[in-house]
């Protein structure tokens, strides 16, 4: 049976008057949800953001410290030091299990990899010592395109961590295919994975959102019986272009139809290392 996993990076400023508006709504269609949170946030505004996701339907999990790559990336940008990269992945942590009391099971690394952390041991040894239970980080689909294919999830036991989960995102970065942030042009491949995920320009409105990437995303999910499909989204960006969260509320209201659950990754970690 195919769950829904809604999840947002948290990573700017404009996030916590976003993050207000996006909590109503999961209140309101009682639907839980993962908060990915950039440990700067969380320096800058503690107890706003502890007063906001303190509720036991809310994970709260790590977004890094400050958003530097953790391995190169062709959009964006080269890798930051060792030393940098140890801090994002161990201050990150902290920083939410000490504003929140509570574990910090998950890592999502900023902007996310098409292979995860396939292929980069130091890094996947050092997000197991930090004790990390899972990482978000595979996020693109072939060459750095979007949308990012259906992935499942596994576990690193192929690279020495059998114990270390990974838990795909898919479909658009919301971000990237409105007409507020259009500067990732080359994004497309050909042939396209999903043709029906191809608008023939920048999305202009929360329906056309919906139409082009969580329909198609959720409806394939379900065909395929997926375990679970999560999209990424980013609170700043779903403010910006759509200030009353339609969006939000035509997805709910689809999963309701579908009679699709909703639940955040802890919630799957619990459900898939039984
Ligand atoms: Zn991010």
């Amino acid at each position: 049976m195919t769950v829904f996993v809604p999840a947002y990076d948290v990573e700017a400023p404009k996030c916590l008057p976003a993050c207000r508006k996006i909590v109503e709504v999961h209140r309101r269609f009682d639907v839980p949800a993962t908060f990915f949170i950039v440990g700067k946030m969380l320096e800058a505004n503690p107890s706003e953001y502890r007063e906001l996701l303190s509720d036991s339907a809310f994970e709260v999990a790590s977004h890094s410290y400050s958003h530097k790559m953790l391995r190169d990336h062709p959009i964006c940008g080269p890798a930051a030091s060792t030393e940098q990269v140890k801090t994002e992945i161990f201050k990150g942590k902290a920083l939410v299990e000490n504003v929140f009391n509570r574990l910090c099971l998950g890592l999502r690394p900023g902007c996310g990899f098409v292979d995860g952390l396939k292929g980069a041991p130091e890094l996947l040894r050092l997000v197991s010592e930090a004790g990390y239970r899972y990482v978000s980080s595979m996020l693109w689909g072939p060459d750095f395109s979007m949308p990012a294919p259906l992935n499942q999830p596994f576990t690193y036991s192929s690279e020495g961590y059998p114990n270390l989960w990974e838990f795909p995102g898919h479909g658009w970065h919301e971000n990237v295919f409105k007409i507020s942030s259009a500067k990732a042009r080359r994004i497309l491949l050909f042939p396209p994975l999903y043709p029906e995920m191809v608008p023939s320009s920048f999305v202009k409105t929360p329906l056309e959102e919906f139409r082009f990437n969580n329909r198609p995303m959720i409806d394939r999910a379900m065909s395929e019986h997926a375990m679970y499909v999560s999209l990424v989204w980013h609170p700043w960006s779903l403010n910006a272009f759509d200030p009353e969260m339609k969006m939000l509320e035509m997805t709910f209201e689809y999963l309701k139809k579908l009679g699709v659950q909703s639940m955040s990754f802890s919630e799957v970690l619990s459900l898939i290392s039984k």
